[in-house]
């Protein structure tokens, strides 16, 4: 009896655990601390955003397909990769997409202490702005990964924190058309949705974001950064 109630007790403990510092979807932590992980409702708009570039083979050719289709898109990068191809980051926000914070060496978040959190936005906001001459307003934790404690660390400073509620799964290796069936079929007024421009199998990221923006906008959605979309 002893032994099965220790059981039930640490599942609640992990269960618990697992909802204050899951990364992903949405959970008590976002409903207390008010997180991002969609705009307005309401509105026709969705954002796509890119997560753990720079990436000195992929971002180049993504960043042509989004200049070539007119999209702005939003870009959570990599303070460590900013600094290795800081050329490539001047050219994201000169071609008019947004920048955010996505820590400097890509760190799971909810185990570190609140000053590492702390280090790790501030040293990547300084890799971008010497890249980029720009500091962004809004941070994605690696994974999603986020608990209370630094999620406070995020409003501190001034962050707003952008989780997403389209997951493309761009990374799983499935091909391009199997990508863009899977965000048509959950996007709706407001979304974020995930993609990876620095994966293994970013060709299929980009031939993905070129067969999704003319199939987004044809069922009636503008495609805006995520600033614009949580406005
Ligand atoms: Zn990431």
């Amino acid at each position: 009896m002893v032994v099965v109630l220790s059981i039930l007790a640490l599942a609640a403990l992990v269960g618990l655990l697992y909802l204050l510092c899951y990364g992903g979807y949405q959970g008590p932590v976002d409903w207390i601390m008010r997180t991002d992980s969609h705009g307005d409702r309401g509105r026709r708009r969705v954002a796509l955003t890119f997560d753990d570039g720079p990436h000195p083979v992929h971002t180049a050719p993504l960043l042509d397909a989004l200049a070539e289709l007119g999209v702005p898109a939003t870009f959570f990068v990599v303070g460590r990769d900013v600094d290795a191809n800081p050329e490539l980051v001047a050219r994201i926000a000169r071609d008019g997409h947004e920048l955010g914070n996505h820590t400097y060496r890509h760190r799971y978040l909810p185990l570190a202490r609140s000053r590492s959190v702390e280090r790790e936005l501030d040293a990547t906001d300084r890799a971008i702005a010497r890249a980029a001459g720009v500091v962004p307003r809004i941070a994605r934790p690696p994974w999603g990964g986020r608990s209370p404690r630094n999620v406070a660390v995020f409003r501190r400073l001034r962050k707003r924190l952008v989780l997403w509620d389209v997951n493309s799964y761009d990374w799983k290796g499935k091909p391009a058309a199997e990508v863009v069936r899977r965000v048509l079929a959950r996007a709706r007024g407001g979304s974020i949705i995930l993609m990876h421009e620095a994966r293994d199998g970013g060709e299929t990221t980009i031939e993905a974001v070129r067969m999704l923006v003319p199939a987004l906008r044809a069922r009636g959605f503008e495609l805006v950064t995520v600033s614009r979309a949580i406005a």
